[in-house]
């Protein structure tokens, strides 16, 4: 086979339900993995770096709101959520914890599969582990985070503390499109002060430093309606 299996990270503690995913998901061609809990669940990941995280929302001692809030600092793999009620989902969303997609117990296992498919073709692979060199490339801009350091064509760029973290979390997850309030919540969290346009000034000023045509951003798209995307460089050199 050309293709490698994906690997999934199973976070469900109802012993029930983890033997029938399992037999279901590797019939499937899927690696499965368990964990019972949020902690089991956060050392296997950074044990097996799986492909796919799915998540059980109620677990015992953790929530799977803070098992995936703790996955997101360090990953942007992809996230899918269950949930028990499809009340829970609209919490969930409310509360933009950085999860790729949700489904709602029951579920058939078919129609799972399919979103795993789907999110897992969403999700641009990065190349190289970011906690390797802790640097980001994407196109012709990299990203050192150790030094604070952005090289823009070859040419170093100073970028103030607020754009610096605005382009790292842009580029952590390039490829996908990150909504504004997760931006605001990420780089200034209750520093915030503003209507919003704080956010469109830097922005504004990110692509001033970056994109070659300011006018007609390459790099940092907006997507109406919901946020930006930092446009990934595997796309691109595909086409
Ligand atoms: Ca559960």
């Amino acid at each position: 086979m050309s293709e490698k299996q994906p690997r999934v990270l199973v976070v469900e503690d109802e012993e029930s339900f983890v033997e029938a995913l399992t037999i279901g998901l590797e019939r499937e061609g899927f690696i499965v993995d368990v964990a019972r809990d949020g902690n089991e669940a956060l050392q296997s990941f950074e044990r097996i770096q799986p492909d796919l995280v799915l998540l059980d929302l109620m677990l015992p001692t953790m929530s799977g709101i803070d098992v995936c809030r703790l996955i997101r600092t360090r990953s942007n793999v992809p996230v899918i959520m269950v949930t028990a009620k499809s009340t829970e989902i609209d919490t969930v969303v409310g509360l933009e914890i950085g999860a790729d997609d949700y489904v709602t117990k029951p579920y058939r296992l078919r129609e799972l599969v399919a979103r795993m498919r789907a999110v897992l073709r969403r999700t641009p692979r990065v190349e190289a582990p970011l906690e390797e060199g802790e640097q980001i490339e994407v196109f012709s801009i990299k990203l050192d985070i150790l030094r604070h350091e952005v090289v823009v064509r070859g040419e170093e760029v100073r970028l103030p503390l607020k754009e610096f973290e605005l382009l790292q979390f842009l580029m952590e997850n390039a490829g996908r499109v990150v909504t504004r309030d997760t931006l605001i919540d990420r780089v200034w969290g209750s520093d915030y002060v503003g209507d919003g346009k704080t956010l469109d000034v830097h922005i504004k000023r990110l692509r001033n430093r970056l994109e070659e045509d300011p006018a007609h951003p390459a790099l940092i798209t907006t997507i109406r309606g919901l946020g930006y995307r930092f446009e990934s460089g595997r796309e691109r050199k595909g086409s």
